[in-house]
């Protein structure tokens, strides 16, 4: 194939090759008829196929053909279960294969930033490692299909306002500490066939001409072999794009682009080496698709929609349970209301809009005996008094009231952001009035990102279904009445209120710049440092049955450098009912110099436990594992010292903790006259290549000791820290014997050579 591929290219002329670079329409790549290389088509993704003709665009509007709209991203996520995700990609590839489409658009991975973005219903998480977990699942599904995938949008298009020109403005720890990981592990993992640029730029880069991030650091670093793709419509200077590492232009330019890397690599300022390297990864994944069609593969509706309707129950967040309400008797006298129990919202718009074949709502799987009330509409917020009195009337008559809540499809979408966390206000006003008159209330959600919750506190119940794709109706109604046990987690902190959220002053920016000054601490990795009270933490979910954790246990009290620590932790149903549970492992630096969040997910693991039945689950962690990102030495750095490992069943709720001590060198970092005095003593250096340091300053530790008696402990502790601040330099003037010139270099060689640098 490599061959071949080497072969067509020297028979391209420039002008073809120039022209492949670019989509023959809104959907196919480019055919050369002369040489028999075929076009392919692309389709999105991510939750379902959305399969467009001629009437073609990129935002959803025009129709495309039946198919099944699986969870959305947001509720995906909070399945936690690679399995299952994966599952959800091998019917995505067959429905491909069955249609002719050769890459289906997504998964998007797009870290969520604040709870404003117009497009978290389609993302995964706030956090990057368990985006990059669910991401890889999806992409292995796919591709097991012989279909390609397109991990996007890569990278920091964490906002829709003003999308393709604002520079999303941030320091490098948190573009790799944050914002690069769930590319990183879904590449390293699952190489997705083509990675799709995003619009915005990045300090100040268009992200389609960035070779740091097109080049330097998805192929150089991480290995990828496949395909970038342009974001439909992100192009700003093609020949830069090329150069940068940017293959493939969609939707067509109508030959304008083609015409300038014609002229390009005409006037010398593009290298037909890089045109050919474009074409080579065009023609790559032309070649891959085309010969491995499966011209046999059938896509059935029906099954993959029973396959949406069991990914839907395993995405379900049981969010609030007093009273153990939930769940409900099927002979009970429950009443539905609000619109959304008989038109669900199960998706969001936008380029992922899906035209589903069949929609399945809760009234459709309802016990019949259900009294449903519309209550309000699911598309607006007005208040109708004669929906009101009619809703309230069956709330008072029921023995629970079922509210169907959430957010309508004008509060969110691809293409504008939220300005506020609310449901429509007429919402609310019935939640509250309903409570009025019946103590027994639950509250379903619709909504692909988090909302305020002024009723949190009256009512018993609360179940997040998220945007759970057509099939949420039947799970819906399963997860009510106890034929599945709930076992879905947040992905996203539910913080109390909009002004909470850690991007809240800085988000959307000023005209085009965006500063993520927030840094690292995103989501929980800053509600969980500051403490605060969040309305549910990352991670939290509630089952029928409940889990004890015990035995708590690590393979070693030291770790070295290169070890891998094994960690297991035995996990007991100690409820009546079988149910599943998500283990969470986060890890804390509990001595860090630098500033780093309180804890951060480093694994989890979903597993199903009968009532009475233990399972020991165990995750293994490397040193990469306690990293933080070190702009220093642009390296991943972990400090020797003490670290713990917290094991929850939510970042709030954690039930075992343990610690262990990383046995590693100091930063490799030349040390400097500027050093200071305490950096050198913390560096792990052997007292003897620093002992001229402290005898120098101190005149021998007995100095020390003496000095601390007639000084005061107080003053002894104002010296220790002046000193440790001190640069080397000082030590001229400022230690007890002068100290030669020549006797600091001479240490600050010493010192250099030990931590060899
Ligand atoms: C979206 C992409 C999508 C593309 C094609 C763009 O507007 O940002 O996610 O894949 O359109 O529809």
């Amino acid at each position: 194939m490599k061959n071949k591929i080497k072969e067509l290219i020297s028979e391209l002329t420039l002008e073809e090759k120039a022209s492949l670079c670019s989509g023959s329409d809104f959907w196919h790549t480019k055919a050369v008829e002369r040489l028999g290389i075929p076009k392919m088509m692309v389709s999105d993704g991510p939750h379902g196929l959305r399969k467009q003709d001629l009437r073609a665009d990129h935002l959803g509007i025009n129709d495309s053909i039946k198919a099944v709209c699986f969870p959305a991203g947001c509720a995906a996520a909070a399945s936690f279960d690679r399995e299952l995700i994966e599952k959800m990609g091998e019917a995505l590839g067959n429905e491909c294969q069955a249609e002719d489409v050769g890459v289906i658009l997504g998964p998007a991975v797009n870290i969520k930033r604040s709870p404003l973005c117009g497009r978290n219903f389609e993302y995964y998480s706030e956090d990057p490692y368990l985006a990059g977990e669910i991401a890889a699942s999806h992409i292995k599904g796919v591709q097991s299909k012989n279909v390609g995938t397109s991990l996007k949008h890569f990278l920091a298009n964490n906002q829709e306002l003003r999308r393709m020109s604002s520079s999303s403005d941030m320091d490098e720890r948190t573009v790799r500490e944050i914002y690069l990981p769930a590319f990183e592990k879904a590449v390293k993992k699952s190489m997705p066939w083509t990675v799709m640029c995003s619009y915005n730029r990045i300090n100040g880069v268009y992200a389609s001409e960035n070779k740091r991030y097109l080049t330097d650091i998805l192929r150089d670093e991480w290995g990828f072999d496949g395909l970038v793709v342009s974001d439909w419509g992100a192009v700003n200077d093609r020949v830069e794009g090329v150069k940068a590492g940017l293959d493939l232009e969609m939707p067509s330019s109508k030959g304008v682009n083609d015409a300038k890397l014609v002229e390009a690599v005409k006037n010398g300022s593009l290298s037909e080496k890089d045109l050919d390297k474009a074409v080579e990864n065009i023609l790559n994944l032309v070649y891959k698709y085309a010969e491995n069609r499966d011209e046999t593969a059938v896509f059935d509706r029906d099954a993959d929609h029973e396959l949406a309707r069991k990914i839907c129950a395993e995405c379900i967040v049981l969010l609030k349970n007093d009273d153990k309400l939930l769940p409900l008797k099927k002979d009970g006298k429950i009443a539905y209301i609000g619109e959304f129990a008989v038109k669900p919202r199960y998706q969001g718009g936008g380029s992922s809009h899906i035209n589903s074949f069949k929609v399945d709502s809760a009234m459709d799987f309802a016990p019949n005996e259900t009294v449903y009330a519309k209550g309000f509409s699911a598309d607006d917020d007005i208040v109708d008094e004669a929906l009101f009195a009619e809703a309230i009337d069956a709330a008072k008559n029921a023995e629970v009231a079922v509210v169907f809540a959430g957010l309508p499809d004008s509060f969110e979408s691809e293409g504008f952001d939220r300005r506020h966390m609310k449901i429509p206000e007429c919402q609310d006003k019935l939640i509250d009035e309903i409570c009025k008159v019946q103590k027994n209330v639950v509250v379903v959600l619709h909504n692909g990102s988090p909302v305020e919750m002024p009723w949190v506190s009256s009512v018993k119940a609360i179940l997040e279904v998220y945007l759970g794709g057509q099939a949420v109706g039947g799970a819906t109604v399963q997860a009510l009445y106890g034929d599945i046990n709930p076992n879905g987690k947040l992905a996203e902190t539910f913080p109390i209120k909009l002004e909470d959220n850690p991007s809240y002053l800085y988000y959307f920016g000023e005209g085009d710049k965006v500063e993520y000054r927030e840094g690292v601490f995103v989501g929980y990795r800053y509600y969980d440092t500051k403490k605060m009270d969040v309305l549910f933490p990352f991670g939290h979910g509630l089952s029928y049955t409940e889990f004890s954790y015990s035995n708590l246990r690590l393979d070693k009290d030291i770790m070295n450098e290169n070890d891998v620590l094994t960690v297991s932790v035995d996990v007991t149903n100690t409820g009546k009912v079988a149910g599943k549970e998500v283990v969470q492992l986060y890890i804390s630096d509990v001595e860090s110099s630098v500033k780093r969040p309180a804890k951060e997910l480093r694994g989890f693991e979903k597993i199903f436990l009968n009532p009475s039945e233990t399972k020991t689950v165990t995750f293994t962690i490397s040193k990469r594992d306690l990293s933080y990102y070190e702009p220093k030495i642009s390296n991943w750095f972990a400090e020797a010292g003490e670290y713990e490992v917290l094991i929850g069943s939510s970042s709030r709720d954690i039930r075992q903790t343990c610690k262990f001590n990383l046995k590693a060198g100091p930063l490799p970092i030349k040390f400097t006259l500027n050093s200071t005095l305490g950096e050198i003593m913390d560096a792990g250096i052997p007292d003897e290549i620093v002992a001229p340091l402290s005898s120098a300053f101190f005149g021998g530790s007995n100095e020390h000791d003496k000095e601390n008696e007639t000084l005061g402990a107080s003053t002894a502790q104002m010296m220790l820290s002046m000193m440790r601040d001190m640069p080397l330099r000082a030590m001229v003037s400022f230690s007890t014997d002068p100290v030669q010139s020549d006797v600091l270099q001479k240490l600050l060689e010493d010192v250099n050579k030990y931590i060899g640098v």
